[in-house]
């Protein structure tokens, strides 16, 4: 069964799973393990407006993860790849690097950003002066190299999805294939511009990785039901879904941080940057 989330609904942002899929009773989540929690703070009831009021989510512990997880890193399939789409390439080229330095940072993989290939054209809906996300999907697959873990394009194009008036992206966790539009996050601050890129990249991949959405932590795998809603929410996991990313591409957590807290320096995000050096231990 195809397993689909998309980005984007009437309102504005939204992250729906498919409706179809089974929704069994969970277990009250795991523990945090002890002395993880510092510097991670639990969501309250959510207010009206916000993703979690719209929406029942069941969360996924750490036990669902691993017992549910269909697509995990391997020897087989150790690389994330970027694709970019049409001009997109030359119009993102920094945010694409950066995107790509982000995806070794965060999901400890070798990550490639793709030469550019044109957009596929057969996706457009001149009424809708859209393009259809699950169209490209389809063809991307096709082109998917064969030791993708994850494979990603990315457009300047704005994407609709049926049903839904815009999608930032739609992701296909079975084909380890995901298309995320960049148009709808401009914004004249660049280092906010690439704070979005790289969370919508964070989030999106998380769910190829089969990571549901967050209703336990603030943490970027937290449905969001607008861009403001999104923008509030943190560009880390929360203990529970670090450590479903742990298992999955396994890191060291110290080391992790240490390349993300340089990143985030670097790319003048000093609040993510004091957050992530933080937790590292003392010396
Ligand atoms: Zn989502
Ligand atoms: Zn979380």
């Amino acid at each position: 069964m195809k397993r689909l989330w998309t980005l984007g609904l009437l309102m504005g942002v939204s992250c729906g799973k498919s409706s179809s899929d089974p929704a069994p009773a969970p277990p009250p989540p795991a523990a945090p393990e002890p002395g993880r929690e510092d510097g991670f703070e639990k969501l309250g009831p959510p207010k009206a407006g916000e993703w979690l009021a719209h929406f029942k989510e069941d969360g996924q512990t750490f036990e669902q993860y691993v017992s549910g997880c269909a697509n995990r890193k391997s020897l087989e399939r150790p690389v994330f790849y970027i694709q970019p789409l049409g001009e997109a390439g030359a119009r993102y080229a920094k945010t694409l690097d950066l995107m790509r330095d982000y995806a070794e940072a965060f999901f400890n993989v070798k990550a490639k950003v793709c030469d550019p290939i044109p957009m596929f054209e057969n996706g457009y809906v001149p009424q809708r002066q859209q393009y259809n996300s699950t169209m490209i999907i389809g063809q991307l697959t096709e082109r998917a190299p064969k030791d993708a873990l994850v494979y990603i394009g990315i457009t300047e194009h704005d994407l609709f999805s049926r049903g839904l008036n815009f999608v930032f992206g739609e992701g296909n966790l079975r084909d380890r294939t995901g298309v995320y539009s960049l148009r709808r996050y401009a914004t004249p601050d660049p280092v906010h511009f690439n704070r979005r890129a790289l969370k919508l990249m964070a989030h999106e991949v998380g769910h190829i990785l089969s990571i549901h959405h967050c209703i336990y932590y603030k943490c970027v795998m937290q449905g969001a039901n607008s861009l403001d809603e999104d923008d509030r929410h943190p560009m880390h996991l929360c203990p529970i879904d670090l450590r479903k990313l742990e298992w999955n591409t396994g890191f060291d957590r110290a080391e992790r941080y240490r390349r993300l807290r340089d990143l985030y320096a670097a790319a003048g995000m000093s609040a993510e940057a004091d957050w992530v050096a933080g937790r590292l231990p003392a010396r």
